[in-house]
């Protein structure tokens, strides 16, 4: 698996064309592998340009960092906001603006009603929403371990940094298991049923 970064797209194998390019809201749902922890690896279903869905596999950093351009060996402790680099030098743009307080991606938590950073590990599912063009995420609080679903822009989930100012959210509380959160956020997404938070974080 290779992320561009110029291209913002990510690299899986495609049955039929070999390669397909596929950016993060062509991701259909996203689920952390028991078992391997260092680094910890993600299943990773997509919606493939040729038609089908394909699974590939995505290890932790290349899944959350590799979208920022940010080198191995750090890792942002989200209880605490800060970078604990692993003896790596962060000369990275992108780590200054985090740590300058901008957040790659965000959602807004119904259950804590306010905006949370995340990065797409958090993420569980997305899907085309309602209107066109919008997508629907779910994703797990890295804070409260909840599940919200929000109505997004594809380039909320596909740029870094470039969050929408309105997202749409349904207020609803999701079960924490992903079994019964994908039943119930397919069922959800399509209610339309949302309505505008402000997605500004404090
Ligand atoms: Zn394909
Ligand atoms: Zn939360």
């Amino acid at each position: 698996m290779i992320y561009d970064a110029l291209t913002s797209r990510y690299t899986f194998p495609c049955p039929t064309h070999g390669d397909a390019h596929v950016r993060l809201s062509a991701f259909r749902e996203l689920e952390r592998l028991p078992g391997a922890a260092h680094p910890s690896l993600y299943r990773i279903s997509f919606a493939c340009s040729c038609g089908d869905d394909h699974v590939g596999l995505l290890t932790h950093d290349k899944l959350d960092w590799q979208p920022l351009g940010l080198g191995k060996g750090t890792f942002l402790n989200l209880m605490t906001d800060r970078f604990e680099p692993i003896g790596a030098e962060l000369g990275d743009l992108a780590a200054r603006r985090i740590e300058g307080g901008e957040w790659p991606w965000s959602f807004f938590c119904y259950p804590e009603d306010r905006p949370r950073p995340v990065f797409p590990s958090a993420f569980i599912l997305l899907a085309p929403g309602t209107p066109a063009g919008s997508v629907g995420i779910a994703v797990r609080c890295p804070a409260c371990a909840r599940t919200s679903i929000n109505l997004v822009s594809p380039e909320h989930v596909d740029l870094p940094f470039l969050n929408d100012g309105d997202i749409g959210g349904i207020d609803h509380v999701f079960a924490g298991d992903a079994a019964t959160a994908l039943e119930d956020f397919r069922s959800e997404l399509y209610s339309a049923d949302f309505d505008s938070r402000r997605l500004l974080l404090e």
